[in-house]
């Protein structure tokens, strides 16, 4: 198999500005989140790391050139990340680049381009417990999972309405000590890139230490990359035909052209 390119975003901000956030992640979530990944699948993976505060945000096109799966948490910063990087890493999606989208996520600019809703949800920080049933224990994302469900003692509760556009695939449903209940494992597909929109995250509760969520982020990665065939796009007037056409047609070419 040959190595995924996985470049990890990370915004980077509360790990430096709330102690809080500092002591469960002194190095950054995204270096936990390296962790997790190179101890499930690092002879797999060619890892690099990227933040919101260097140039371009780290997310260049010669970086994104080289990105197989790009990951994402942020949650500050939202409304700051450049359009000029959001239309990019949207057309990489397009040609065939995986995003794996992590928790707040949900909130970003790129994720809410590519569902084309508001992802907007309910929440409640209470430190309560979640029950991330397995509802489609066959899909890779799946895979090592043991048991029916996994728990997390204490996290940040997103509940429904959660506003997506239904799911390819859905791969966990939350249930909160709450009452609540959240699609929290769920598959797009836009152009060629498949999307995994992941909950479990919140920072101020060390859920990227949790050993099932490591599995489960290493298993999306390799799910994500790319795959299938070289074709993409394309699109373009087919003339000549392939094979003959009998009839005869005369284009009124004026229609196509704009006013
Ligand atoms: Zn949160």
């Amino acid at each position: 198999m040959s190595t995924i390119r996985v470049t990890i975003w990370n915004e980077f901000i509360h790990e430096r500005e709330h102690a809080v956030v500092t002591q469960i992640y002194p190095r950054g979530i995204h270096a936990v989140v390296a962790d997790a990944l190179r101890e499930h699948a690092g002879d797999a993976l060619a890892i690099r790391t990227a933040t919101f505060d260097e140039p371009e945000h780290g997310l260049s096109d010669a970086v994104l050139a080289e990105t197989d799966v790009l990951t994402w948490w942020g949650h500050a910063a939202h409304d700051r990340v450049s359009d000029a990087v959001v239309d990019r890493v949207q057309q990489r999606v397009l040609e065939g680049m995986g995003l794996l989208v992590m928790h707040s996520g949900h909130a970003s600019k790129i994720f809410r381009r590519l569902m084309g809703t508001s992802c907007m949800l309910r929440w409640r920080e209470a430190a309560e417990r979640e029950r991330l049933w397995i509802v489609n224990p066959s899909h890779p994302i799946a895979a090592g999972l043991t048991g029916e469900f996994f728990e997390l003692p204490h996290t940040e509760m997103y509940g429904e309405f959660f506003d997506i556009p239904v799911p390819d695939e859905l791969i966990f449903i939350s249930w909160f000590e709450g009452g609540e209940v959240f699609r929290s494992g769920c598959t797009f597909r836009r152009g060629k890139g498949k999307i995994f929109y992941f909950r479990p995250g919140h920072e101020t509760f060390p859920i990227y230490y949790d050993a099932n969520v490591r599995r489960v982020l290493a298993n999306a990665v390799a799910w994500l990359a790319p795959t299938g065939s070289a074709y993409f796009g394309n699109g373009r007037n087919i003339t000549p035909s392939l094979s003959p056409i009998s009839s005869r047609h005369i284009v009124d070419e004026s229609l196509h052209r704009p006013k």
